[in-house]
């Protein structure tokens, strides 16, 4: 009985569409296709375009207008974010409303929660509504009390917040916004919003584990109600046809096979990953350090630089790097090159993704945060999970050529960093732990299908 209300239960996916939100959502709808549930994700053109997943009976992509593809472009982030709301909830209400071709037994909507007005549209219609957080926590803790008051923002320069359940934070750990042009505070109010109508979702969901965050999240757990379900990309995918290659990817081409060919030929924890995700960007005086810096350390090292990144690197800088045995590439397979053998560390951004999958693979990490939740993670690599360092910039905030080599050694040699990598190694066994049949994302998750089974 239950396999066939199963079969009938379809949940509509709602991503917002940057990579750093899709990958998270994609890899939780695929463990629930996996589980028998059939899923509709509701996105726009471009996302479609760049999925390569089998679109078969359990999951299927639809495609609505956010406005992205008018040919006049915002002037600011508040035309932007107002646009993407008046066009997506205008599309997705009609969308909604109309009559549709396939099987229609939705009974839930779950949504990225930097989009809660979302949450009147299902419920107008009847639908359940899930909140979907993708940044961990403590940072969204963060943005609740800015809601709240309990941290001014503009922030005040003070010396350290102590604020309920996190630990001690000065101002460089906190988000960080002070590289975007936003007298008006747009994107903090828009952080701020996600806690806007939690009271009346159904289930929010938070890609973390439980032992990675415990104190933040019991609180949390004693005000709303959260399930925690990640390392989302960890959650294992053996009854689906849905692999891990099945993914939604916004860059192309993805070097796979040339990232693999190179990572074989390398030795065990020889290699510095380099990524700084989809969307963050260095000074061109940054990337020259950075390039001298990684060439300095003697180290090999595979680089991710994005294409519109491209033309900051030093000249002849590709050539010298190639010659000495190591690859740049404009994208690849994060998680598959983190979980190979021969990567010693990750230089990363901090973003929340990248900062889980080095934890879930046990990867330490070298932190050079640029903005928003990216500063506040790298803190916790550092002090509170001790499982990485983070850069010190110069006075002008560009981290030095000397300062990277510095960073690197710290990571991979010496007492400290055998204790790093000793800790990184303690979370993955948790994260890993969390999303296994019995573990907590997993059992989570199982009681989220029931929970609506049963509704
Ligand atoms: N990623 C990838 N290939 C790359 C760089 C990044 O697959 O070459 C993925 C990475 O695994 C992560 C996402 O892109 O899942 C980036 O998300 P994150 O939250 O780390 O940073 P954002 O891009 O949102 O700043």
């Amino acid at each position: 009985m239950e396999k066939e209300v199963m079969k009938m239960s379809r949940v509509l996916v709602i991503p917002y569409p940057g990579q750093g939100h899709i990958n998270p959502i994609l890899e939780f709808s695929k463990y629930l296709a996996s589980k028998g549930l059939k899923i509709t994700i509701i996105t726009n053109k471009t996302v479609k375009k760049s999925a390569q997943i089998p679109l078969n009976n359990s999951i299927q992509i639809e495609t609505i207008s956010d406005g992205s593809e008018q040919e006049k472009k915002p002037e600011s982030i508040e035309e932007y974010f107002k646009r993407f709301k008046r066009e997506f909830s205008k599309n997705l209400a009609k969308f909604l409303d109309e009559p549709k071709s396939w099987d229609f037994s939705a009974k839930l909507i779950v949504y990225d929660s930097t989009m809660p007005w979302v949450l009147d549209i299902a419920h107008q219609r009847s639908l359940l509504a899930a909140s979907f957080f993708t940044q961990s926590c403590s940072v969204s803790a963060l943005y609740y009390y800015v809601k709240k008051g309990l941290l001014k923002f503009p922030y005040e320069d003070s010396e350290v917040c102590n604020l309920p359940f996190l630990p001690a934070l000065e101002m460089k750990d906190l988000p960080s916004f002070s590289e975007f042009s936003d007298p008006k505070q747009i994107v903090m109010t828009h952080l701020v919003d996600q806690f806007s109508n939690l009271e009346e979702v159904d289930w929010i969901f938070f890609n973390t584990f439980d032992k990675l965050e415990n104190e933040i999240l019991d609180w949390m757990a004693s005000k709303w109600s959260i399930k925690t379900v990640g390392p989302t990309f960890a959650l294992p995918q053996k009854d689906t046809k849905l692999s891990k290659n099945h993914m939604i990817s916004l860059f192309d081409p993805i070097y796979n096979e040339a990232c693999t060919e190179w990572l074989n030929s390398k030795e065990t924890s020889s290699i510095i990953y380099v990524s700084f995700g989809s969307i963050a960007s260095l000074k061109k005086e940054q990337m020259e350090e950075l390039a001298y810096g990684l060439l300095m350390s003697n180290w090999d090292f595979l680089w991710v630089v994005r294409a519109s990144e491209e033309e900051k690197l030093p000249p002849n800088f590709t050539s010298l790097a190639l010659e000495r045995g190591c690859l740049i590439v404009n994208w690849c397979h994060q998680t598959e090159v983190l979980s190979h053998k021969a990567v010693a560390c990750f230089m990363s951004h901090c973003g929340w993704n990248s900062t889980l999958e080095a934890l879930t693979l046990g990867v330490p990490v070298i932190g050079m945060a640029r903005w928003v939740d990216q500063t506040t993670n790298s803190k916790f690599i550092v002090d509170v999970w001790r499982v990485g360092v983070r850069v010190k910039p110069n006075e002008n905030g560009i981290v030095e050529r000397e300062e990277i080599v510095k960073c690197i050694e710290k990571v991979t040699q010496g007492d400290e960093g055998k204790e790093m990598r000793s800790n990184a190694y303690k979370l993955k066994q948790l994260a890993n732990e969390a999303v296994e049949k019995g573990g907590t994302s997993a059992g989570n998750i199982e009681d989220f299908i029931s929970e609506l089974l049963c509704s």
